[in-house]
């Protein structure tokens, strides 16, 4: 049956994640920039664990709350409304949890799902190279670029390589790591492995600066001879590329509903200005111009969310998760989010370019949604060639 509202308990989460946001992360979402160590953010993440938003996707039975791909979109869209960084390292925490849950053994879930339910622990999905992210994404190149090699040693694998970029890099407690044991076996080398935290070999770069998605962490991952237990190989050696693959489709879903909180953020900031701001007599909104400029953008976001909404639902049907909705839904939101947050600057004059005013920070997180999980050149062509 065709819904277009949500359940009360769907209302009910998204009411937790938007307290949560008003109260805990939009009063220092422009401090991230001067807090490297991420401090700020870390006890963010953890007053997320002690709220219940962290652990939403994980199975009761470990302490989560088996939330589907509509309620962590949701909530995620919320987040974003606060801090896109802050939305994106919980978004890529349940990235990099995405295959535990596809693949992984009892006794993995059992060791691995409790712990990322508290304490602030994220998940990192590491799956970007210095040579390329897009390669990787990209099912053509059939998983021949990846350089992070997982080769046997016994009863353990050795792994060795690099990757760049992914979020929670520096302070992930648990990274699934897109591996091969021979590029040139194609996908069928493929696999997927986790690393925790601690283990001898692990290490990273300090994080990058960036134009925006500060609350983030991001820098290089260095696997130098990681010792990795047979049983951290998710499902089998070949794999890996299916499982990449089927987790961008609900992960593209989240995207999309972060894309749209950024740009719903920077409207509600820019709505309630120009509803005040009096120019040429009257409050800019009461001018045709800015009026039409607002309608368009509510629309647009409107649009942004039902697309996001549509793919997450099917995506949390049995047998019915699909690409190119989770796709369009990314494409679409990032462009929005460009546009939208550009045009709240516009209709806000220079107060909208100050940074003491924080629209501004908005446009600068919106950017990466245009490239981060599938640029939008690389997502478009899938979305195309499933026509
Ligand atoms: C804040 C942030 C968070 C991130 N989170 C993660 C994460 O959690 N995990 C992770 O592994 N990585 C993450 N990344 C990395 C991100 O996913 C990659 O940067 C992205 O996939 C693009 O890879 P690249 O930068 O190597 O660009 P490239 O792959 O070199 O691509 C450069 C450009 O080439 C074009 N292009 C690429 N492929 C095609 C194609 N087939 N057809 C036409 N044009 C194409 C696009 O315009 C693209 O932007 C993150 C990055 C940032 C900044």
């Amino acid at each position: 049956m065709l819904g277009f509202t949500l359940s009360e308990e769907q209302l009910a989460i998204q009411k937790l994640a938007r307290e949560f946001a008003e109260k805990e992360i939009k009063p220092v979402a422009t401090q991230f920039e001067e807090d490297e160590e991420g401090r700020l953010a870390e006890d963010i993440f953890k007053k997320a664990a002690e709220v219940g938003i962290l652990g939403l996707p994980i199975p009761k039975e470990y302490g989560g709350s088996e939330a589907s791909n509509v309620e962590c979109s949701i909530v995620l869209e919320e987040l974003a409304v606060g801090c896109g960084g802050i939305a994106t390292a919980i978004g890529a925490s349940w990235f990099g949890q995405t295959p535990i849950m596809m693949a992984a053994a009892t006794e993995q879930r059992q060791r691995w799902f409790p712990p990322l339910t508290r304490d602030g622990n994220l998940c990192c999905m590491a799956m970007t190279e210095p040579a390329g992210g897009s390669d990787i994404e990209n099912p053509h190149m059939h998983s021949r670029t990846i350089r992070t090699i997982l080769r046997p040693a016994g009863d353990d694998y050795i792994l060795n390589g690099t990757k760049i970029w992914p979020s929670n890099s520096t302070n992930a407690f648990l990274y699934t790591v897109v591996a091969t044991t021979d590029p040139r076996l194609g996908d069928d080398g493929s696999c997927l492995v986790l690393v925790p935290r601690g283990t001898p070999g692990l290490s990273w770069g300090k994080p990058i600066k960036k134009m925006g998605m500060d609350a983030d962490m991001n820098s290089e991952i260095f696997f130098d001879n990681v010792k990795v237990p047979k049983e951290n190989l998710l499902g089998k050696v070949g794999d890996g590329a299916k499982l990449l693959q089927r987790t961008l489709i609900y992960n593209r879903a989240g995207a999309g509903a972060i894309a749209t909180g950024i740009a719903r953020g920077a409207f509600e900031i820019a709505l309630k200005y120009a509803k005040e701001r009096v120019v040429a007599g009257k409050p800019s909104i009461e001018h045709e111009i800015i009026c039409a400029m607002f309608a368009d953008m509510a629309t647009e976001i409107e649009a942004a969310r039902l697309l996001y909404l549509r793919a997450a639902w099917f995506n949390a049907q049995r047998g019915l998760a699909n690409m190119s909705w989770s796709t369009m839904a990314k494409v679409y939101a990032s462009d929005v989010a460009m546009k939208v947050t550009s045009n709240a600057i516009q209709v806000m004059g220079s107060y909208g370019y100050s940074r003491e005013v924080g629209v501004e920070k908005y446009l600068r997180d919106a950017k990466i949604m245009q490239i981060y999980i599938g640029a939008n050149e690389l997502t478009r062509q899938v979305i195309g060639e499933a026509l």
